[in-house]
């Protein structure tokens, strides 16, 4: 598709790859923040808030007299992996990159940003750039920071980049399109000894394998079938030698929903059970769920303005079955109206990956549709 776009995207281009070689992690994208600070004061936008969440940009831009405000969101931190890209502006964080794309992301906003310094509109535009998506909930710790008091917001927008789905094309849902995570900590302690005497020993293992059996039935017993749910216990930490008995088990896991009502029950479930099953064999447990990032429930209304954006700029918009990954964007999304769209990035490595690269032809795409959310959601009159 055609992106129509009269800013020169190249310096946009080469301000993603410079990100790129410099990778921050969560909340420390401090010069992440000078970089996109320095590029809006360029364009003449002045109105910025620093440090929301550490290391959070807000800018504010306000046209005309009309009291509405869009909020547009960006995300700027990396993950702590490997980059094995082989591309010229490679990472030079040892054990860091940007294999998410928000380096894209950041770059795109800001682009959106320069065409929206000479867009007509009426009201106001907040930039949003924030730290820690991947881990540290972000966007929460900016909310706990008091952004809604400072920057009242009508409705909301992001978008994410996609390896996989055709390059441009755009995809959303109403309703909820990325799930709930919660992790899930439980620690079983019994009495350790000689593997030959269990009798003299409270053994945790098999208490450890009766708990999580019964933390599995939890979602077909307790969960409606049509109500999406995935409880996944991904480490089970125990024992030194085939001839001892271990005094304690460590189990942790992700629980992942698509319902408030199915992360409730499941949550509630999993500790009645961490609490009470291994006492009944003796074994003293401690239950702990947390870092929790809730549903990313997409307003039915702004989703339909999110579609038309894209539309009017010629692209396709798929419509996109919710998956079970997890966005921060959630947490605006509980107090904002909003929509959060996948952008298609064709082939090339998948998000998370050592190889993984930000496709820069989707940059001009989200710069528009940024641009053109804000010309049809604040129409200068
Ligand atoms: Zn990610
Ligand atoms: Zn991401």
């Amino acid at each position: 598709m055609n992106a129509p776009t009269s800013v020169d995207i190249e310096p946009f281009v080469a301000l993603r790859r410079e990100l790129h070689r410099q990778p921050e992690l969560g909340t420390q994208t401090f010069r992440t923040a000078e970089r996109v600070m320095a590029v809006l004061r360029e364009m003449g936008i002045d109105d910025i808030h620093y440090g929301m969440a550490e290391s959070a940009v807000v800018a504010r831009l306000k046209k005309g007299t009309s009291a509405r405000a869009i909020g547009l969101r960006a995300d700027m931190d990396a993950l702590p992996i490997r980059e094995a890209s082989g591309v010229a502006y490679a990472s030079e964080v040892d054990g860091a990159m940007h294999a998410c794309g928000h380096d894209g992301h950041t770059a795109s906003l800001l682009a959106a940003a320069k065409l929206l310094v000479d867009a007509p509109f009426d009201g106001e535009v907040v930039l949003i750039f924030q730290p820690a998506e991947e881990v540290g909930g972000g966007a929460n710790l900016m909310l706990q920071d008091g952004f809604l008091a400072q920057f009242p917001l009508d409705e909301i927008y992001a978008f994410h980049n996609l390896p996989g789905l055709e390059e441009g094309v755009f995809a959303t849902c109403e309703g909820p399109i990325m799930a709930s995570t919660d992790t899930l900590e439980i620690m079983l302690e019994g009495r350790g000894g000689h593997a030959a005497f269990p009798e003299e020993t409270i053994d945790p293992i098999p208490v450890a394998l009766r708990l999580i059996d019964s933390i599995y039935a939890i979602k077909t017993r307790m969960v409606a079938a049509q109500d999406p749910a995935v409880i996944s216990i991904t480490q089970i930490h125990t024992g030194s030698a085939e001839n001892i008995v271990p005094q304690s088990v460590y189990i942790n896991g992700t629980i992942r929903t698509l319902s408030a009502g199915a992360r409730q029950r499941i949550c509630s479930e999993i500790e009645k059970l961490g609490n009470t099953l291994p006492p009944v064999f003796g074994v003293a447990s401690s239950v702990r769920i947390f870092d929790s990032y809730p549903v990313t429930v997409n307003s039915p209304t702004q989703t339909k303005h999110a579609i038309e954006a894209a539309k009017r700029l010629g692209a396709t918009v798929l419509e996109r079955p919710a998956e079970m990954g997890a966005e921060d964007f959630s947490f605006f999304l509980e107090k904002i109206p909003g929509a959060y769209m996948f952008i298609g990035a064709g082939d090339g490595a998948a998000l998370h990956h050592p190889e993984y690269d930000f496709n820069d032809r989707v940059l001009p795409v989200a710069a528009a549709w940024f641009r053109q959310l804000v010309v049809d959601r604040l129409p200068a009159n």
